[in-house]
């Protein structure tokens, strides 16, 4: 669970009061707790403790550097899908080496960079790509070690903006041409055919899926294994996270019930795949991105004004969907949280943005206390998929972070200057 709590009547990350953040540093700001990363990947880490396996995470759910070091300090390889994220990476102070390379339009550059840099595996999702990569390889008298990225064809039973395992979306390779791609790719001399890899979907909270899909797999694992000499096999990333607290108590009941239910944990996890993956004797990637920061960030924004109009009761906010996309994006639901706690019968609030989009709230008719102008709100769990997807739509500058540890505080990112948000534009000269 996150370190986001209520003591007495103020709201607390770790060991700090957040009002005290956002005197400082104001809003919005993103709060993450560094004892819930730690805690999260250690728990997966643990789960999978009788596997030799390597949790590369997902750096495009949060790549704060700061955020990406305690990963890395604790181990952690990366799952990069840019050769940008690869450089983060190296400036975070994490190894290339433990890091593998996803997506679909992987560039000339992009291969040539990771290869220089000694990255683990790049993860394949065409055969094109695997040519253009024997191609760069070649040039540089290089073996470029390789994954192919399976599509088992599985549906996720997700949002359908995130489901990425059946043939309806654009990645990785169909289930029954993998073998021939293999065969194929032997044949190039600046290959090395390291491993597998499949990725079915983001925000899995059932267990089932994720087992039906490995199980789908596995003979095909078995038989690339003893052909080619795989090192490793990776199922991917894509474990979900408890957004809405109408479902998460917290109390011990409840998590006994939804191991037993198979929702998705990391005992539950473990208890289902570690039976099918252990007799492989592969090595074990996973690269889960949300679980291992989702519930460890909040985003922090001040009430500007109430509005009521005819039966709505809208809270307008100084955050927007520039900073926080994922309401508007995929239909997410955010828990709200007043940072001091309020009294009094719930009404019926949409809380929204500023930006001149029907599409900017954060939520719509959500029984909410009632709050006033100044008030301060968390809008939880929104440490994946959170900053890293904000722009600076309406000229808006990029919210600042905190990195909070025990009682401990520092900036993780400034706030934007405003200025900057123009800084590589020119007026032309014939204008002038
Ligand atoms: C996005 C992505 C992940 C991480 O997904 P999460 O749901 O954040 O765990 C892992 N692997 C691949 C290939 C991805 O595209």
């Amino acid at each position: 669970m996150h370190q986001f709590r209520y003591i007495g009547n103020q709201l607390f990350c770790e060991g700090v009061v957040v009002s005290t953040l956002t005197k400082k540093f104001g809003t919005p700001l993103y709060v993450y707790s560094q004892r819930t990363l730690e805690d999260h990947f250690q728990k997966l880490d643990h789960a999978l403790a009788p596997l030799d396996h390597l949790i590369c995470f997902a750096m495009k759910a949060n790549s704060n550097l700061s955020v990406m070091r305690t990963l890395a300090n604790l181990g952690s390889g990366f799952d990069v899908v840019s050769a940008g994220e690869l450089q983060r990476v190296i400036a975070a102070g994490g190894d290339p080496k433990k890091c593998v390379f996803a997506g679909v339009a992987k560039s000339e550059a992009e291969i040539e960079f990771a290869l220089r840099k000694g990255i683990y595996s790049f993860n394949c999702e065409s055969e094109p790509e695997i040519i253009r990569i024997n191609k760069v390889a070649a040039r540089l008298k290089k073996t470029a070690p390789i994954a192919v990225r399976i599509n088992p064809n599985v549906e996720a039973k997700t949002h359908a903006k995130i489901t990425t395992g059946t043939y309806e979306n654009k990645f990785g390779i169909q289930f029954e041409q993998v073998e021939g791609v293999y065969a194929h790719a032997r044949k190039l001399k600046h290959i090395w055919l390291r491993g597998i890899q499949m990725h079915i979907g983001s925000q899995l909270t059932d267990v089932k899926p994720y087992e039906l899909a490995v199980k789908k797999v596995l003979p095909l694992v078995q038989k690339l294994k003893a052909r080619y000499r795989l090192e490793f096999f990776s199922p991917g990333g894509g474990l979900g996270i408890i957004y809405n607290p109408a479902l998460a108590s917290g109390s011990p009941e409840w998590w006994k019930s939804v191991s037993a239910k198979n929702i998705l944990t990391p005992a539950s996890y473990a208890a289902k795949l570690l039976p099918l993956l252990q007799p492989l004797g592969l090595k074990i990637l996973l690269e889960p991105g949300r679980f291992i920061v989702g519930n460890a960030g909040s985003l922090i924004t001040r009430v500007e004004y109430v509005k009521r109009t005819g039966k709505k009761n809208f809270v307008i906010v100084d955050a927007a969907m520039n900073d926080l996309i994922r309401p508007a994006f995929y239909d997410s639901y955010h828990e709200i949280v007043p940072l001091k706690k309020k009294s009094g019968t719930p009404i019926a609030s949409d809380v929204v943005g500023g930006i001149c989009e029907s599409g900017d709230y954060f939520c719509k008719d959500r029984p909410l206390a009632k709050v006033g102008e100044g008030d301060e709100l968390a809008l939880l769990s929104a440490g994946a998929y959170g900053f890293v997807m904000a722009s600076n739509y309406n000229t808006r500058p990029l919210a600042a972070e905190v990195l909070v540890n025990g009682r401990k505080f520092a900036v993780a990112r400034e706030r934007q200057p405003v200025q900057e948000i123009w800084a590589g534009e020119k007026i032309v000269a014939w204008l002038k």
